[in-house]
């Protein structure tokens, strides 16, 4: 059965008369990894601030294993928010002693193992102000899992990194999760990156929670697959049903969407020119996460 790590049950804020966040409602299961997605301004930050208390709530609910949240429950949480969670003038050491100490961690192992799951083992003496961007991304990861949190919320977190630090940083949050059974609320600006990592997505929008999708349902309204242009579909459709399992659509007189991106095209195309089908054109129609946020937040301006 699916467990409820976090639960945000109609969640609103607002800084004098302008509403931030408007009736927020979403939950995370145990594993998931949530990406947030929003414009600048929609609302994410301070939706991660008021799970961690940052900010106070006055409105609505927020439940973590089916508590309401406070300084007890916080413990379960590791979070990376907007400002950097290092001091600058402490080494990267001194940093994760200090979290240790805050947190009551007794155990020295625990900051070695901690050092090198997010490889600063060559930093430990270096002040966290001479980091370069990325290794302060992960001190910053380092921090929020040194407690071994049960979820993990993470603003922005991939900001600034060079595209080996992105995929580094998408590997030991996959290994988070996979290894350790970390749930992970995440934002990010870089949808094909959080669309690599995410396995559910919350679309905010003007403060309030506009669509919520899993990977495999964006998938699916995405449609991507392979697209065939052929003389007669009639016949293409009756040749891939008989010889392939994949799904798929007719999409007018002269294309076929194949439901399926592994599908072996060039088998494909032998199968269809031996019963006679001429292939026109056979090409990838691979719509992305950014297709799908332009088309819905499109939508939600016009409405
Ligand atoms: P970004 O992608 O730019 O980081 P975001 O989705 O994280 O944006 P928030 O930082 O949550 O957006 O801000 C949501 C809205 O609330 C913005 O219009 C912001 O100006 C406003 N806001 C946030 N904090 C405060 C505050 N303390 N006082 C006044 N307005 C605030």
């Amino acid at each position: 059965m699916e467990k409820t790590i976090l639960e945000i049950n109609n969640i609103s804020k607002s800084f004098g008369s302008y509403k931030a966040i408007d009736n927020v409602t979403f939950k995370l299961q145990k594993g998931d990894i949530y990406g947030l997605i929003g414009s600048n301004g929609a609302g994410k930050t301070t939706i991660m601030r008021l799970i961690t208390q940052l900010s106070p709530l006055k409105v609505g609910r927020i439940k973590l294993f089916d508590k309401k949240i406070n300084q007890q429950a916080l413990r379960h949480i590791g979070a990376v928010i907007e400002t950097p969670a290092s001091f600058d003038k402490l080494t990267v050491q001194q940093n994760l002693k200090l979290i240790a100490l805050q947190r009551g961690i007794n155990d020295t192992k625990r900051i070695s193992e901690v050092v090198e799951f997010v490889g600063l083992q060559e930093k430990l003496t270096t002040k966290a102000k001479n980091l370069s961007l990325g290794q302060r991304q992960r001190l910053g990861l380092g921090i929020a899992i040194l407690p071994d949190p049960d979820l993990l919320i993470l603003d922005e977190p991939i900001n600034g990194l060079d595209p080996s630090g992105i995929i580094e940083f998408r590997k030991l949050l996959e290994k988070l999760n996979q290894e350790k059974q970390v749930t992970i609320l995440i934002s990010s600006h870089i949808l094909t990156e959080l669309y690599q990592v995410s396995t559910k997505f919350g679309f905010i929008y003007k403060g309030q929670l506009i669509k919520e999708i899993t990977k495999s349902d964006l998938d699916k309204a995405n449609q991507s697959g392979l697209i065939l242009t052929v003389t007669d579909v009639a016949k293409a459709a009756q040749v891939i049903d008989t010889n392939f399992n994949d799904k798929f659509s007719v999409l007018d007189e002269q294309r076929i969407l194949v439901h399926s991106l592994n599908i072996d095209s060039s088998k494909l195309n032998e199968k269809l020119i031996r019963n006679g089908v001429s292939v026109i054109s056979l090409a990838k129609e691979e719509k992305s996460l950014e297709d799908y946020y332009t088309k819905l937040i499109g939508g939600a301006e016009n409405d």
